[in-house]
């Protein structure tokens, strides 16, 4: 755990007591802070005091007296309106922050210069920031992976020389880091997504804008035109920029064309990574979370020859994209995350034979914009409650099957696939759909998926289904 120094003394508000909210208050206790915490729900509030954190109804203390108010990331601030914590933060001017806050200012005690690399986008964070601390760690190096990502950034180890953070940051996160400094910061890409939580699209992106505004060395996807517009501004502030692109040759900047990565400097190239033969890092995609780590792992000060070994052993994360298994030519694939369409475009893009298990909950807007992937797609097995309005869409175009449930998808996917005599046939559990209809959430969902494959005959297993 890292104790948090900075507040060393002083009286702060705490409000939201999930799994990071106690990790904080615990790292303030540590630290010597006087933390009062406090949550809408009265359960949390008692588990917390059991658990040895101060509590006291945020509505009854003297504002005056607290240093700031630490807000859990899942608070609203801003959209669609400010909790009310927030409201009396404000009026008593206290400023809010969070946890990666917490953490920035612990670092610049501790120990300034440690390599601390962020990373943020619309997608492809958590693939990203596995990918670097994997690389990191594959090279020897001391490494620290939290954030987002799943391990609240306080509980892990405390910064000191030579030990690597690798912190993935949502934009809330960044909405309550104001000072955020690392030493590589990474903006993937932008797309309109949480606008409930941030309100337009122009204030998503200036909040994801800030984590690399506040960057050493800035890594910025140019694919989309808001962070081709914040790399520009950037540039022009001076802070170092590095460019990197899916689908585009640079000048300068590390870009992907197919499956190679290139660098590029003053308008020459060379290739530095070739993706092809990495099965967990298919699609272009991919390329771009691999061209930003590769980016990232050079600023911090690793070797190409590390870069290329830490690549070439990504196991890459689980339901996403995760290649489970294989029967004879047929590769099962658990993209389980893609819990709406446009998360599934990526796994339909990068196979050419598809037996493709979609369905659960619906979203907004269906399948409508997956429809140039139509072709890649040998047969659609449909479940859940998005079954006949999928079916509606797929129409005359694919060949479908309302099949219900998961393990009668898994079981004539398979056979179909097992009689397909072309290139590579791919079972794919790629829904487009929230899993809440028939599961708790997608991970629940995704191991389904592997134990119903791992249960198929003659199947060679490429990943423990005891621990998928
Ligand atoms: P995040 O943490 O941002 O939600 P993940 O790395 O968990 O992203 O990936 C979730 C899904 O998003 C993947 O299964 C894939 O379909 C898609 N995805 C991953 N990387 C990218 C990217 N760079 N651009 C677009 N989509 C991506």
């Amino acid at each position: 755990m890292i104790a948090a120094t900075a507040f060393a003394g002083r009286k702060l508000a705490l409000f939201g007591l999930g799994g990071s909210g106690i990790a904080t208050a615990h790292a303030l206790l540590a630290g010597g802070a006087e933390p009062v915490a406090w949550d809408d729900n009265r359960d949390r509030v008692f588990e917390a005091q059991a658990a040895g954190i101060p509590v006291a109804d945020l509505r009854t203390i003297d504002w005056g007296d607290m240093a700031a108010l630490v807000l859990a990331p899942g608070v609203p601030l801003t959209h669609p309106r400010p909790h009310w914590t927030v409201d009396l933060a404000r009026a008593g001017g206290v400023e809010i922050i969070g946890d990666v806050e917490l953490f920035v200012r612990q670092r610049r005690i501790d120990a300034p210069d440690c390599p601390f690399i962020a990373i943020t986008g619309t997608n492809g964070k958590s693939t990203t920031t596995a990918l670097i601390a994997h690389i990191l760690e594959e090279a020897g190096r001391d490494t620290q992976l939290g954030g987002n990502i799943g391990t609240a950034v306080m509980t892990l180890e405390p910064p000191k020389a030579g030990r690597f953070f690798v912190v993935e940051c949502s934009s809330y996160q960044i909405d309550l880091a104001p000072s955020i400094n690392p030493s590589a910061g990474i903006l993937l890409n932008l797309s309109p997504d949480h606008l409930d939580r941030h309100g337009t699209m122009q204030h998503y992106a200036d909040v994801k804008e800030r984590l690399v505004a506040g960057s050493d060395v800035a890594i910025v996807g140019t694919d989309d035109q808001w962070c081709t517009l914040i790399a520009d501004r950037l540039e022009r502030a001076g802070t170092r920029v590095v460019r990197i692109s899916k689908r585009n040759v640079l000048a300068d900047g590390y870009y992907a064309q197919g499956p190679q990565i290139f660098a590029a400097a003053g308008g020459t190239s060379q290739p530095v990574a070739d993706l092809g033969t990495i099965a967990t890092l298919r699609g272009a995609h991919n390329a771009q979370n691999a061209a930003a780590a590769i980016a990232a792992c050079l600023a911090v000060g690793l070797n190409e020859n590390e870069i290329t070994a830490g690549l070439a052993s990504f196991a890459g994360l689980q339901h996403r994209m995760q290649p489970v298994a294989r029967r004879g030519r047929v590769l099962f694939v658990n993209d389980s995350k893609a819990t709406n369409a446009d998360a599934a475009g990526p796994a339909l893009s990068s196979f050419d034979r598809i037996y493709w298990i979609a369905g659960g909950l619906a979203k907004e807007g269906g399948l409508h914009s997956l429809s140039g992937w139509f072709e890649h797609i040998a047969k659609a097995y449909l479940i859940g409650e998005a079954a006949p309005a999928f079916a509606a869409t797929l129409g005359d175009t694919v060949r479908y099957e309302i099949t219900g449930t998961l393990d009668r998808a898994v079981s004539h996917a398979a056979d179909d696939a097992a009689k397909d005599d072309h290139g590579e046939p791919v079972v794919l559990l790629s829904p487009a759909c929230a899993s809440f209809d028939q599961y708790k959430n997608f991970e629940v969902r995704g191991n389904a998926f592997v134990a119903q494959v791992a249960a198929l005959p003659d199947v060679t297993m490429l990943v423990d289904h005891q621990e998928a």
